[in-house]
């Protein structure tokens, strides 16, 4: 869905109703802070079309965000001199997504800044990888 959502906090950003610290507007890609950062500078880049989320995007929304995200990148090392960058959509609320307008979130990092993700690493059994390779890749192929 593309429209307007009437109950969307990020779709009333786009139209502004609501009221943003936008950074970055094309025809089609808004930027904005996010109004509760994890750290500050920390920015949201969005498609001005309501989608949910990413597996959703069709390709050339999908590539007008991925045009502007490494400016915006850059912007925000450039501006908040921070020492790196995580890059990252939420999708589902199992994944803490809390706004089903897609979103990417440019966060700037740095050593010592305390920010986490429980980020353990699981190693596959044999034959696994193979497996799961086959799977996705038939996937991407159907
Ligand atoms: P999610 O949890 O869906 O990945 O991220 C949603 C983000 O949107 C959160 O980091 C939250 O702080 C931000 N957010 C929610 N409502 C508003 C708003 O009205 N204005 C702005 N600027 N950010 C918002
Ligand atoms: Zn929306």
């Amino acid at each position: 869905m593309s429209h307007p959502e009437a109950n969307c906090v990020f779709c009333k950003i786009v139209a502004g109703t609501l009221p943003a610290a936008r950074v970055l507007e094309t025809g089609e890609v808004l930027a904005f802070l996010d109004i509760g950062p994890l750290a500050p500078g920390h920015t949201l880049v969005i498609p001005k079309a309501h989608y949910t989320n990413l597996p959703t995007l069709p390709d050339e929304v999908a590539a007008a965000l991925g045009a502007v995200l490494p400016r915006v990148c850059r912007a925000v090392v450039a501006a908040t001199g921070a020492e790196g960058l995580n890059v990252l959509s939420n999708t589902g609320a199992v994944a803490g997504q809390s706004v089903e307008h897609v979103h990417w979130h440019v966060i700037p990092r740095r050593f010592q800044d305390g920010i986490a993700w429980p980020w353990r690493p699981l190693t596959y059994a044999d034959g696994e990888l193979e497996a799961m390779r086959r799977r996705i890749a038939c996937e991407l192929s159907g």
